[in-house]
């Protein structure tokens, strides 16, 4: 069976799909919970540093088309990013926000797998298994904040210098930021962070009473994005 009759079927609830529990992709590191804060008042408008090192070293192609590109982190209109509150804030308004995969600790684009190509880690990143995915793209519909990707086409020669040291994708796959989880397992904060020069991002273990993420929300106001929705977005705005 090809991939469209295969989606076809699925389309039409013909079959679905169970993975056994036993093979389910999990991992990460128990006991943390990561999040990320990010600085308005830090936060440079216009500065592009976090995009760029992050889509440099993950291999993010850069398609010209904007119906096809691929994003992991990038940047949109305070009112785009936070439409329930217009007025809020106004000084913000036409403001360049960063956005990112927010790790939702109750992620709806998870469910909706049939082939549970994307899942959630014991500390709550929420990740994508490449080979797993078939492109049915449910996971994209699901996501109320336009996190992920898809590849339209083969994304390589759309890369400026490929890393050998991460993989790249291929036409068919959906694709997101995954916290850098790559980097969180040699001890290294994520990229975005790390390239900030305002000092503007900060990550860290909710679970860890002393971090810098949970010292920061418990002096700061902080918003999510879309918090009515009950996702419990792990991504927090410092105002
Ligand atoms: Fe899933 Fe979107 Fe939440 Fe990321 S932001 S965990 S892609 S629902």
């Amino acid at each position: 069976m090809n991939r469209r009759d295969f989606l076809r079927l699925m389309a039409l609830g013909a079959f679905s799909i169970v993975v056994p529990a036993e093979l389910l992709p999990a991992g990460g590191t128990p006991g943390k919970r990561w999040a990320m804060t990010i600085d308005l008042r830090a936060c440079s408008n216009g500065c592009t540093d976090c995009i760029e090192a992050c889509h440099r070293i993950h291999n993010v192609p850069d398609i010209p088309d904007g119906n096809r590109r691929i994003r992991w982190i990038w940047t949109s209109p305070f009112e785009a990013l936070f439409p329930e509150q217009p007025d809020y804030r106004r000084d913000l308004k036409g403001r360049s926000v960063m956005a990112l995969c927010n790790h939702c600790e109750n992620p709806p684009c998870v469910p909706v797998c049939p082939v549970k190509a994307t899942f959630k880690r014991d500390d709550g990143i929420v990740m994508m298994d490449y080979h797993r995915c078939i492109g049915c793209r449910y996971c994209m519909a699901a996501c109320p904040y336009g996190a992920r990707s898809f590849n339209w086409q083969d994304p390589r020669p759309f890369i400026h210098a490929i890393d050998k040291d991460y993989p790249t994708r291929t036409k068919g796959v959906v694709e997101k930021c995954s916290f850098c989880e790559e980097r969180l397992a040699k001890n290294l904060i994520p990229a975005c962070v790390e390239a900030c020069k305002e000092k503007g991002l900060a990550f860290g273990d909710l679970n860890e009473e002393r971090s810098q993420v949970r010292l920061l929300l418990a002096s700061r106001q902080a918003m999510q994005r879309k918090a009515h929705l009950g996702t419990k977005p792990k991504v927090f705005y410092l105002l």
